[in-house]
């Protein structure tokens, strides 16, 4: 047509290298996840366009707070500490730490991780739960960057056991990791869309707006589905 086309604004958002079933590059080398086809679907209903980052999950928040990114959507838990410089969107997705160790059963519990060594990933609620109780329980923490190295320095016995996500440890192992959750989930808390705090109001009131629409007309309820199963 003639008509000049509205142009669409795009929006630079980061998100976490691999965190499935949030976020992970599919066997095409896509990236794909709920939290991927949740923004795009977002992104579709409100009328504008992404830029999908994915990077190290504390590299995707800071990437937020330095500028360089509007927006990040990579399972980041809604906190008290990250309100403090995040607006976060209406939760979209429950969730919790989880211990994951061997599954020969020689670590079962925390208080079995004394003298020992603990993975867990830069940045992350899980690394916030091991400095919280890393004394009580008299262990050593060990970062990573990825899940993926955090999951392999377990299996390789370097580390005697992990702090993950609960929906993603959980899907980790239904995916083949040799890996056992011991531990009900704790710090029990949603899911957010992060922006810097006082900035880009109005993509989080897109979001919001969007994730409503998604959720009214059942395209939440696909996306989870895709990934988690009917089960969820
Ligand atoms: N939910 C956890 C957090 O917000 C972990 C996120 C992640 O590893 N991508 O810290």
């Amino acid at each position: 047509g003639t008509s000049p086309a509205k142009a669409e604004v795009t929006y630079q958002i980061a998100t976490d290298s691999t965190f499935p079933p949030f976020e992970f590059a599919n066997n095409k080398n896509k990236y794909v996840g709920i939290d991927i086809d949740l923004m795009h679907a977002i992104a579709k209903d409100q009328g504008f366009k992404v830029n999908m980052k994915p990077t190290s999950f504390n590299s995707a928040v800071q990437s937020v707070q330095s500028g360089q990114s509007d927006g990040v959507i990579a399972g980041m838990s809604i906190t008290k500490e990250r309100e403090a410089t995040f607006d976060f969107s209406k939760p979209y997705f429950m969730s919790g730490v989880v211990m994951a160790a061997k599954p020969n059963g020689k670590i079962t519990k925390l208080s079995q991780l004394r003298g020992k060594r603990v993975a867990v990933k830069t940045g992350t609620s899980g690394a916030q739960y091991a400095q919280s109780i890393h004394k009580k329980y008299g262990f050593r923490i060990v970062t990573f960057d990825e899940s993926n190295d955090m999951y392999q320095d377990v299996l390789t016995g370097n580390s005697a056991a992990c702090f993950e996500d609960s929906p993603v440890m959980k899907y980790a192992v239904r995916q083949g990791t040799k890996l056992k959750i011991y531990t009900k989930p704790t710090l029990n808390g949603p899911y957010g869309f992060g922006v810097k705090k006082g900035h880009n109001k109005k993509l989080l009131r897109m979001f919001n707006n969007g994730l409503a629409d998604l959720k009214a007309n059942g395209e939440y309820a696909r996306i989870t589905r895709r990934y988690l199963g009917a089960k969820g």
